[in-house]
């Protein structure tokens, strides 16, 4: 089973996906995630990133298309994945298309998890994570169930990213509506896109997408 997460940022990809990759061992592939990485660890990569993604830009097709490339052909991939943040341009959209022809494999579905713009800023500035296993959190709509402490390893440190501020908020819808929303009908004219009200309570789009997923036809 192989899925892409579509929707603005702050719309709730990360938590679904997570949630959604152990009921059915797919690996979550997140770019913003592997980008973070490689702003962390210091490589040529990252420092090209780093500007751009305080910003709320868009990082260059040419880097986050290598940086797929290389990780869908790990081992770990083949059994399936959710891919979340990516594709996030035609051209990244088109240049997954030929990956995965290469590899006689498709996508099953592309499902849209629909927020307006005016709940976003709510979303992104009210976002954390444990420091320690990066479960997901949110001041007001996720709180872990012991303040302080979180639900999955106890850890007690918690981190927010440096781009969810209010200011960069905008930067990032623009370029969403601009660069990636257009890719929606390349989904759609494939006869896999999917859309989910993504303003529900989190179990119920978990509840949503395992509709879909179960009905999706298994590659
Ligand atoms: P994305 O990966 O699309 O950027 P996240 O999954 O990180 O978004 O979600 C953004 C924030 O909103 C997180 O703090 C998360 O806890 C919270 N969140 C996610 N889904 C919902 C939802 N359906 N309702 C309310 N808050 C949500
Ligand atoms: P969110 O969904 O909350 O906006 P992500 O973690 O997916 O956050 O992405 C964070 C940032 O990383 C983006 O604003 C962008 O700068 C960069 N990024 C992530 N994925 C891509 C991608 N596929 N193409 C270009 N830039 C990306
Ligand atoms: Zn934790």
């Amino acid at each position: 089973m192989r899925l892409i997460l579509l929707g603005p940022p702050g719309g709730g990809k990360g938590t679904q996906a997570k949630r959604l990759q152990d009921d059915y061992g797919l690996v979550h592939l997140s770019t913003g995630d592997m980008l973070r990485a490689a702003v962390a660890s210091g490589s040529e990569i990252g420092k090209k990133a780093k500007a751009v993604m305080d910003a709320g830009k868009l990082v260059s097709d040419d880097i986050v298309i290598g940086i797929i490339a290389d990780r869908i052909g790990q081992p770990d991939a083949a059994k399936g994945f959710i891919l979340d943040g990516f594709p996030r341009t035609v051209a990244q959209a088109e240049a997954l298309d030929v990956m995965l022809r290469e590899r006689g494999i498709g996508i099953d579905a592309a499902i849209e998890v629909r927020v307006p713009d005016n709940m976003i800023v709510e979303r992104i500035t009210g976002r954390f994570t444990c420091a320690k296993c990066g479960a997901g959190y949110h001041d007001k709509f996720q709180r872990p169930k012991v303040d302080g402490v979180c639900d999955s390893c106890g850890g007690t440190e918690f981190s927010r990213r440096a781009d969810d501020k209010a200011e960069t908020v905008q930067s990032r819808l623009d370029a969403y509506h601009a660069q990636t929303a257009p890719i929606l009908p390349f989904y759609e004219k494939k006869g896999v896109l999917k859309v989910i009200d993504g303003t529900l309570p989190i179990a119920d789009v978990t509840k949503r997408l395992k509709e879909i997923v179960e009905g999706a036809s298994v590659g």
